[in-house]
C-alpha cells in the first residue's frame, strides 16, 4: 500500500472510532446495576464478638472487598456505611438500588454449651417477609437463590440449609430486592479463620459478583 492510502485509512479510523456505539465498550461501561452493600451494625452497635473480632469490623472489611470487585466489573456500588459509624436500620433501608445486600456474621449464644457452640458453622441466606410489594419479594428470592448457588461453590465454606424467610428490620421496609447474608459463625474456629482472611474475602467477593451476573440474566 502506498503511503497516502495508509494515511487515508488512518484518518478514516481516527474519525470512525469515537462514533462506535457505546455497547462496544460494555466491559468498561459496566452492567448498569446499582448494588447497595450494607455492612451490618457499626459505631456504638458492635454486635457479636468472638476472640478479639467484632462483627461490625469483620463485615465492613468484607464489604469493602466486595465493593472493590463490583467496581472492577463495572457495577455501581453504594455503601450504607464505609466507616465505623452507627446508621439506623430504617435509614439503611431507604437507600434504593437494583439490589440490596446486607452483610452480617453469626454467633451461637453461650447458653447452648461450648461443644455444640463450637460445631455450628456455615453461611445463611435470608429474604424478608411482608415486603412492600410482592414483586420485590419474588425478585429477592431470585437474588437469594443466585447467591445460594454461587456461595455454595466457595471452598472452605458451606451454606446452611435453603434460603430462609425472616421478618428482618432492614429488609421489611425495603423498596429494593433485598437479601441478608450471615457470612459464617464467629464462634466456630474454621469460620472465624475464613472470615478474617483476606484471601477468603476475595472468594466471597467473587462469588457475589458471579451471583449478580446470573441474577441480571433475563428470566
Ligand atoms: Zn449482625
Amino acid at each position: 500500500m502506498n503511503r497516502p492510502f495508509i494515511l487515508f485509512l488512518y484518518l478514516l479510523l481516527a474519525v470512525q472510532l469515537p462514533a462506535f456505539p457505546s455497547d462496544c465498550f460494555i466491559g468498561l461501561n459496566g452492567p448498569g446495576l446499582k448494588v447497595v452493600l450494607d455492612p451490618g451494625h457499626g459505631g456504638r452497635d458492635s454486635a457479636t464478638k468472638a476472640e478479639s473480632f467484632y462483627e461490625k469490623n469483620v463485615v465492613l472489611n468484607i464489604a469493602l472487598e466486595i465493593k472493590a470487585q463490583l467496581l472492577a466489573r463495572g457495577y455501581e456500588v453504594v455503601m450504607t456505611r464505609e466507616t465505623d459509624v452507627f446508621i439506623p436500620l430504617t435509614e439503611r433501608a431507604k437507600i434504593k438500588g437494583d439490589v440490596f445486600i446486607s452483610l452480617h456474621a453469626n454467633t451461637v449464644p453461650e447458653r447452648i454449651g461450648p461443644s455444640v457452640r463450637a460445631m455450628i458453622k456455615g453461611m445463611e441466606i435470608f429474604t424478608g417477609m411482608n415486603m412492600p410489594e410482592s414483586i420485590l419479594l419474588s425478585k429477592s428470592k431470585r437474588l437469594a437463590s443466585c447467591l445460594w448457588n454461587s456461595l455454595n461453590e466457595v471452598e472452605g465454606m458451606n451454606v446452611r440449609g435453603n434460603v430462609k424467610e425472616k421478618a428482618l428490620a432492614v429488609l421489611r421496609p425495603n423498596y429494593t430486592p433485598a437479601v441478608l447474608l450471615e457470612l459464617g459463625y464467629l464462634t466456630n474456629k474454621e469460620d472465624l479463620a475464613f472470615l478474617t482472611d483476606r484471601y477468603c474475602y476475595k472468594e466471597i467477593g467473587t462469588a457475589i459478583c458471579n451471583a449478580l451476573e446470573e441474577y441480571r440474566k433475563p428470566e
